[in-house]
């Protein structure tokens, strides 16, 4: 599987750098963000780097969309009934500031700190 020795995120996935995971597959990986914006903030990311959705190409549809399909039951899992956010920024002007693929999922209830 395809990693970068200087991405946080495959660092993470490698164990190198430790996380508060709630999720791993084969696949996937999802964990707590390190500076939540809402009650509960998560980050579910692909483990194969994948810099973001410049670089997906269509063999990674199918991925994508399991990500989309853990969201509902992660959030439900971790308490968050009421509605979630989700948000993948994508190069600069998109505010990414990871360069590996991660879906933002955001919820909890209101006020949330940003977003
Ligand atoms: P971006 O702006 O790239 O969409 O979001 C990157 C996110 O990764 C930010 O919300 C930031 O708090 C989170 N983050 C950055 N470094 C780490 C880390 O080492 N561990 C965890 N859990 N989250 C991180
Ligand atoms: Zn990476």
């Amino acid at each position: 599987m395809s990693a970068d020795p200087n991405c946080i995120f495959c660092k993470i996935v490698a164990g190198q750098i430790p996380c508060k995971k709630v999720y791993e597959d084969e696949e996937l990986l999802g964990f707590h963000d390190i500076h939540p914006w809402a009650p509960v903030h998560i980050l579910l990311i692909p483990k194969q780097h994948i810099a973001n959705l410049y670089d997906a190409q269509a063999e990674h549809n199918a991925l994508f969309g399991r990500m989309l399909g853990l969201a509902p039951r992660l959030m439900r899992e971790l308490g968050v009934e009421n509605g979630f956010r989700t948000l993948i920024n994508t190069g600069a002007d998109g505010m990414q500031e990871v360069y590996h693929l991660h879906m933002h999922v955001m919820g909890g209830p209101r006020p949330w700190s940003k977003g």
